[in-house]
């Protein structure tokens, strides 16, 4: 009998892995597709000073518009595209297209805000990554100080690889922001040796912080350390004025998240701009 529902179970087993597999094939070739046939796009999450609602920058989040499957979100194919070699190309695309736009904005009259752009591991270490950015930075006429690389922990972990390319990048004007800060593993005597402009506070220590004194006292000490460290500070994931009102009494300056904005379409951040007004947080989206 054991051996029967065992086998049972390895059966089931082999078919849910197989339907998984040939769904990671398909999507991987379609990814191929997706970006010849100019089928990704960015959304922009605005990003806010927490004292004044004035907008300071915007996050570039990249999309995928699927011929059948419609929209799907990066947490779906940015890790298909990083077990292949095809996370550079999309990287590259991404910049690109974050600075030409960015660029472009400034030039209509918007705000002289910055753009921040993620990076995955293996861009991260790329040879040559700072004279590859400054390239795009000069095709698309964006001034380097407008454009932030968001990196993680997780890419810290050799200190001396780091801190030269991270070095390379600042001197050549490029802010960088730490992804995600508190989940990853980050020696605190490195990050005062590294030029990071930016501590990111992780959604998921602001998700609970109502109710959960831990978590209310990590973000109170993540804040409290980068002000000494002279780094700014942004927490992300804001979704409730209670949360918002948590952060600004432990001076967090910067906020991001659906209290605010969603990530809007590059023509919702055009009409935003042009209505002329400091980002106010979307009526729809108040908790
Ligand atoms: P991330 O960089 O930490 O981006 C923040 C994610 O949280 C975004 O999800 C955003 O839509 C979501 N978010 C923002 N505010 C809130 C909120 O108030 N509540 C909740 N529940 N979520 C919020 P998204 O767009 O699905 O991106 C997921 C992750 O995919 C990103 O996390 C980033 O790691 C990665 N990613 C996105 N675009 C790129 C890209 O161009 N390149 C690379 N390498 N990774 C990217
Ligand atoms: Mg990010
Ligand atoms: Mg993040
Ligand atoms: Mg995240």
């Amino acid at each position: 009998e054991v051996k029967k529902n065992g086998k049972n179970g390895y059966q089931y087993y082999t078919k849910e892995l197989h339907a998984l597999l040939q769904e990671k094939i398909q999507l991987e070739g379609d990814l191929r597709q997706a970006l010849t046939q100019g089928q990704l796009f960015l959304d922009y999450q605005p990003q806010a000073d927490a004292g004044t609602n004035q907008i300071i920058g915007v996050e570039a989040l990249v999309r995928w518009q699927h011929p059948t499957k419609g929209i799907l979100s990066p947490g779906v194919f940015i890790p298909i595209a990083e077990e292949t070699a095809m996370i550079y190309e999309l990287g590259t695309w991404v910049l690109r297209e974050a600075c030409r736009q960015m660029k472009a904005w400034h030039d209509a009259g918007g705000p002289l805000i910055t753009v921040s752009v993620n990076l995955s591991s293996q861009q991260f270490h790329q040879a040559n990554l700072t004279t590859y950015i400054k390239d795009i930075l000069e095709e698309t006429k964006l001034e380097s100080r407008y454009l932030e690389l968001e990196i993680t922990e997780s890419m810290m972990m050799d200190p001396k690889v780091s801190s030269s390319i991270l070095n390379e990048l600042s001197e050549s004007g490029i802010r960088i922001s730490l992804d995600d800060f508190g989940t990853g593993y980050s020696s605190l005597s490195y990050l005062k040796l590294l030029p990071i402009h930016k501590l990111k506070i992780d959604r998921s220590f602001i998700r609970d912080i109502t109710q959960n004194v831990n978590d209310k006292a990590i973000v109170a000490t993540i804040i409290s350390m980068a002000k000494h460290l002279n780094m700014d500070v942004i927490a992300e994931g804001i979704e409730t004025k209670e949360q918002l009102d948590i952060l600004v009494d432990n001076d967090c300056s910067e906020i991001q998240g659906y209290y605010y904005s969603r990530p809007l379409s590059a023509s919702d951040v055009e009409a935003m701009f042009l209505s002329d007004r400091k980002l106010q947080p979307l009526q729809s989206d108040r908790a």
